[in-house]
């Protein structure tokens, strides 16, 4: 689960009417809206950054938490206002919110003029030009959960050297606090030959690191009975591609094909975001998370025997109902002995839509939820720190991503272990393997200056913007 963050602009492409796609949410939200732009492309749509301009505002929604909503509720007010003075300005609302909302939204916002939820992304080229030309208010909630559709123009993305690619869509776990099933639908993974002939495309435009997306990614192709061990392997024999990352991963989930493949293949890296969500088994059962704490240590330390140097991301929920002191203590002493290299504490907010609404009484008072995960941030934090200063002096092939928002003469990118490295270099190497020395820390990132470059990724043009 990732906060609620809106992404960067697109940037506009000469064409037709002016697109103006606005994403909240997670990863997989910004896929999807990478989709989007390509079939918006397709339809002969044209994209901006400026609402004033905007022939359309679509918002790509998400439903985790209550406060991602507020914000689209409260940017719809808004976009309400702006139609007032631009009439014939479309809006539309789509994704998890969408999907959760529907026709809530249109009937709380007149200026609305259309929502699609998460399995109806394939209509939103054609509900905008029907809405554009007939001024009718649209709905599509059905969708298709048999089928991932992935049509995707591989030069429309906002990043030269990565990309990321569903492997599969929905969810099958019925966690307790969880609205995903509810708005994404039953787990359905793409077939292996599928997601190979994308990034075989990705790969020959540039690309060098991929990102695999799942709700629970180490669940690809079980109903097939594949592994997602297989898939690591057939992408490890790819040439051109370098690093091959996934999330979510989901505890119930591993087994020891995926370990052993995660083992053998070099480019999947130091890193595994493995969600706990609690060191309580009380806590974890009424989560109905099907493992136990014991269970969650074992697969650690199974992992760092098999994967010298692995690094373990966990996401971590305070407050949940019934939580008692003692549950917390669990936590803490999880948190403590597991020694995440990044982890996200949550408070719990009861959702509608989700199985421990109006089920579960939402009994842990917010003054102690906030307690909570103060107590925990500041631990991960030292815990943090602490790893980060065995660091100073090390080396590390890191892929430059950009520069850095915080100081933009800066570059920034990642090692194998997903650590966030800040560091001194010429800025044409975005998309490119530079060795780095860290001299400096703070706990959350890590400074230093390249040293040399390790290998260039293949030549290409820079990719369309997104
Ligand atoms: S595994 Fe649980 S938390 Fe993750 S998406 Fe599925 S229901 Fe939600």
């Amino acid at each position: 689960m990732n906060d609620a963050v809106l992404s960067p602009p697109p940037i506009g492409h000469a064409g037709g009417p002016k697109v103006l796609l606005e994403v909240f949410g997670c990863q997989m939200n910004k896929l999807d809206a990478e989709l989007m732009v390509s079939a918006l492309k397709r339809a002969g749509y044209d994209f901006t950054d400026r609402d004033e301009e905007a022939a359309a505002v679509l918002l790509v929604t998400c439903a985790i938490r209550d406060q991602a909503e507020h914000r689209v509720h409260s940017h719809l007010g808004e976009l309400s206002v702006l139609k007032r003075s631009h009439p014939d300005l479309a809006l539309g609302v789509l994704g998890c919110q969408a999907q959760r909302q529907g026709q809530e939204l249109l009937s709380r916002w007149p200026a609305l003029d259309f929502v699609a939820g998460t399995r109806d992304f394939p209509k939103v080229a054609r509900m905008l030009d029907e809405v554009r030309a007939d001024r009718t208010r649209l709905i599509a909630l059905e969708g298709d959960p048999e089928t991932v559709s992935e049509e995707r123009d591989v030069t429309v993305r906002p990043h030269r050297g990565r990309a990321f690619v569903n492997v599969m869509r929905g969810c099958d776990k019925r966690c307790t606090y969880c609205v995903v099933p509810n708005t994404r639908g039953v787990e359905v993974s793409r077939p292996m030959a599928d997601v190979i002939a994308e990034i075989d495309q990705l790969v020959d435009d540039g690309v060098v690191e991929v990102t695999l997306l799942g709700q629970t990614v180490n669940a690809w192709g079980r109903r097939e009975d594949r592994s997602l061990g297989e898939l690591l392997h057939r992408l490890e024999e790819l040439p051109g591609l370098h690093r091959v990352r996934f999330i979510t991963s989901h505890p119930e989930e591993m087994d020891d094909r995926l370990v052993d493949a995660m083992a053998a293949c070099r480019k999947s890296g130091l890193f595994l975001h493995l969600p706990p969500q609690s060191g309580s088994d009380s806590v974890l059962r009424r989560m109905a998370r099907g493992y136990t704490v014991e269970r969650y240590d074992e697969i650690l330390v199974s992992l760092r025997e098999r994967i010298p140097g692995i690094e373990i991301g966990a996401d971590i929920i305070v407050g949940f109902p019934g939580e008692t002191d003692e549950d917390f203590e669990g936590t803490r002493r999880l948190m403590e002995r597991s020694r995440f290299s990044q982890a996200y504490v949550f408070r719990y907010s009861p959702r509608p839509g989700t199985p421990a609404f109006g089920r579960m009484d939402d009994d842990v008072p917010d003054a102690v939820k906030r307690e909570r995960l103060a107590a925990l941030n500041a631990l991960q934090n030292r815990l943090m720190l602490e790893r980060h200063r065995g660091l100073i002096g090390s080396r590390h092939e890191v892929l430059v991503e950009g520069a850095s928002r915080k100081d933009p003469r800066r570059l920034f990118g990642r090692n194998l272990a997903f650590d966030r490295l800040v560091f001194e270099g010429d800025p044409d190497v975005e998309g490119r393997f530079i060795e780095v020395e860290v001299t400096d820390v703070t706990a959350l990132t890590l400074s230093g200056h390249a040293v040399s470059e390790v290998r260039s990724a293949p030549a290409s043009p820079a990719p369309a913007a997104v």
